[in-house]
């Protein structure tokens, strides 16, 4: 009987998870993946949709297309729950079978039950919610009898680059000087003592200055504690007024994952082996954000970063052909990597471990592993698909009917 493997979420764990399935599994597997957006998104460049550099399509694929290519199945819908032990999830209008289940459905914001967060927040998580801070924040700037105050709750890499495209729009919209002369405010809200937890601490001061120098008005060590329409309030009791509250102060998983009775992390997270199989069910496998990976009952301290969520994506798949194939599963080791992070267009910065680089090149380096990934997802299943599609021997003239006489 040939074996269903169905993946919840075609984000960056997931695609990965089913492009390599496809490739390891025999061909009489199926495979699908359901997700309840059409679009893979190639979340790290959702700043760059802020300021409107690009638009929300300029790093999107659809998933119908990508995954039809490969022979995979794609199901635009959202999975509501999983039955593990009768081995099926749950869709809206339909259930889905499977031997095995992978789980990549990604983070939500958490809001820490701030009192109205939710309500006044603009979310930054999604191309779509960062075409909605660059709509709603044009037309704010553009009332110039009013004044403007944006807040962005969270320092970590992703407030710090939307206050950089935030910087860098408004320039470009030529309103430097209103933000010099305040009748435009930028603040960054951090309820750590500095900006970009777990970088360097010399990545962590350039930011800071940087920032600072372009006109961002930084308070660290303070939380919000409540928000208003028009405000956000302190635990210092220091009160803010807020024309747009940008809310990127940390995540948790979604209700999916909460919801699924299975071994979690204290947090909530989905709990996994170094195999990132669930330790109740090795049918139930996890990739990318929403795990938490233990190695011998401990978990492994681990950024949520696409990079990661990639090298797991591999080692599932890797890990289900072999258990499909009685033969032994491997184990998945973190490996570490530069950050880029970007301050706008105009600086970025780049830190491995101690070492920290700065300069404009890490903002087009930026870029270049943006284009590489968006290609890589488009090219390799199309040429597959054309490969597969030439019949034996076909090759041959092909070449000779495009080589030069
Ligand atoms: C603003 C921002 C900037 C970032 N910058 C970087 C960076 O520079 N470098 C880096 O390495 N990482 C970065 N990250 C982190 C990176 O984007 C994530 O680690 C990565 O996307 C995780 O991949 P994933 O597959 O786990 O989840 P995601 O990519 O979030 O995909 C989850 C998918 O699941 C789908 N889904 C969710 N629930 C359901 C459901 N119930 N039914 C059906 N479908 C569902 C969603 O629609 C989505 O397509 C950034 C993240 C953000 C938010």
């Amino acid at each position: 009987m040939p074996q269903r493997i169905v993946i919840v979420g075609g984000g960056i764990g997931g695609l990965e998870t089913a492009l390599s399935l496809k490739n390891l599994l025999p061909s009489s597997a199926n495979i699908t993946l359901v997700d309840r957006a059409e679009y893979h998104s190639f979340i790290p460049s959702i700043h760059n949709v802020v300021s409107g550099d690009i638009r929300a399509r300029d790093i999107q694929i659809p998933l119908a297309l990508v995954l039809g290519l490969r022979g995979i199945e794609f199901v635009h819908d959202e999975v509501m729950s999983a039955d593990v032990a009768g081995k099926n999830v749950i869709l809206p209008a339909r259930v889905l079978d499977y031997d095995y289940l992978v789980l990549s459905s990604g983070a939500e914001n958490n809001f820490f039950g701030v009192q109205e967060a939710e309500t006044f927040s603009h979310r930054f998580r999604s191309p779509e919610d960062a075409e909605r801070i660059h709509a709603d924040l044009c037309a704010l700037v553009d009332e110039r009898s009013r004044k403007c105050s944006v807040i962005i709750a969270g320092g970590g890499p992703e407030g710090v680059e939307v206050a950089g495209e935030l910087l860098d729009m408004i320039r470009k919209r030529g309103y430097g000087h209103d933000l010099r002369e305040g009748r435009i405010s930028l603040q960054l809200i951090h309820s750590q003592d500095n900006i970009l937890p777990g970088f360097p601490a010399r990545a962590q001061n350039f930011a800071r200055e940087y920032l600072l120098q372009k006109g961002v008005t930084i308070v660290t060590g303070h939380r919000i504690v409540e928000v208003r329409q028009d405000a956000v309030m302190l635990d210092s009791g220091v009160t803010y007024d807020a024309s747009m509250l940008i809310w990127t102060g940390g995540i948790q998983p979604n209700r999916l994952i909460r919801e699924l009775p299975l071994a979690k992390d204290p947090d909530g997270w989905l709990k996994v082996t170094d195999r990132l199989h669930s330790p109740d069910n090795k049918s139930v496998y996890g990739v990318g954000d929403i795990v938490s990976i233990y190695m011998d009952d401990r978990p492994l301290a681990l950024t949520r970063l696409a990079y990661h969520a990639l090298d797991q994506a591999l080692i599932a798949a890797m890990n289900i052909n072999s258990h499909l194939r009685g033969r032994r599963d491997v184990g998945y080791a973190p490996k570490d990597r530069p950050q880029l992070v970007s301050l706008g267009k105009e600086m970025g910065i780049c830190s491995r471990k101690d070492i920290v680089l700065t300069g404009q090149w890490v903002v087009l380096l930026k870029k270049i592993v943006q284009a590489r990934y968006l290609m890589t997802y488009l090219s390799k299943p199309a040429l597959s698909a054309l490969a597969s599609s030439i019949p034996a021997g076909g090759f041959r003239q092909i070449l000779r009917m495009f080589s030069p006489l």
